[in-house]
């Protein structure tokens, strides 16, 4: 029944009494299952990651996980495919820290360069650098920046990438990033962010923005 005159105090007191015994009671059930889940997990072993998806937000996912691990004096190397420029934040930064190796490889855009033989060859030599960087243990963490357009238009031997990321030493953790990652690709990894297009300031006429963009 509706009741037109407000609760009495003694009435909200136990209300809220209820309430917070409710609430007790479900998140002792929640903490259970996640220290449950927390203690059935343990493993230790170098991981793939893979951020794909149309927007905003997959480099520097990987950067941004970079930042972390140099925060545990880890041993990074950096493979960055398609893109030719050389004065972005993140190479400006995370470039010059200890530890640190870092690679621009690309020569721009497919509809850039217009080459298909020069961007075959321009693959080739920036996968030549991460190849080997996925066969030396003393990288903690590679981060594969644009690698799945590589892929995902032939200029690289799938098969030899796929194995080349599987057979990496156990504990080197990798990052790929970029549009469209192959079902193969999403397989292979132990961890798959998709990350959805939902708006983008670009579409509104604003260009890239140093600090955010570049
Ligand atoms: P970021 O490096 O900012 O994390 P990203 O790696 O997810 O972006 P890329 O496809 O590599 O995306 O594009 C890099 C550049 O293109 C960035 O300047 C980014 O802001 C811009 N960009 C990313 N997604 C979109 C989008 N959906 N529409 C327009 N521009 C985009
Ligand atoms: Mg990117």
């Amino acid at each position: 029944m509706l009741c037109l005159f407000p609760l009495s105090r003694l009435a909200m007191n136990t209300e809220s009494a209820d309430r917070n015994a409710r609430h007790t009671a479900r998140m002792a059930r929640k903490k259970s299952l996640i220290d449950a889940a927390i203690d059935a997990a343990t493993d230790e072993r170098g991981l793939l990651l893979v951020i794909t998806g149309n927007g905003k937000g997959k480099s520097t996912s990987a950067f941004g996980t970079m930042a972390r691990a140099l925060g545990h004096g880890m041993k990074i190397g950096v493979v960055q495919f398609i893109k030719s420029r050389t004065d972005t934040g993140e190479e400006a930064f995370l470039g010059s820290q200890p530890g640190v190796e870092w690679h621009v490889t690309g020569d721009g855009f497919t509809w850039d360069t217009q080459n298909r033989e020069q961007d075959i060859a321009t693959a080739g030599r920036g996968w030549a650098i991460a190849a080997r960087m996925l066969t030396d243990p003393s990288f903690n963490l590679v981060v594969l920046d644009e690698l799945t357009y590589l892929l995902n238009d032939g200029y690289l031997d799938r098969d030899a990438v796929l194995d080349a990321l599987a057979g990496r030493p156990p504990m080197q953790h990798v990052i790929v990033t970029g549009r469209a990652a192959s079902g193969a690709l999403i397989e292979l990894a132990d961890t798959v962010s998709i990350i959805a297009d939902e708006k983008h300031a670009f579409r509104a006429g604003v260009k890239a923005q140093p600090g955010i963009d570049l």
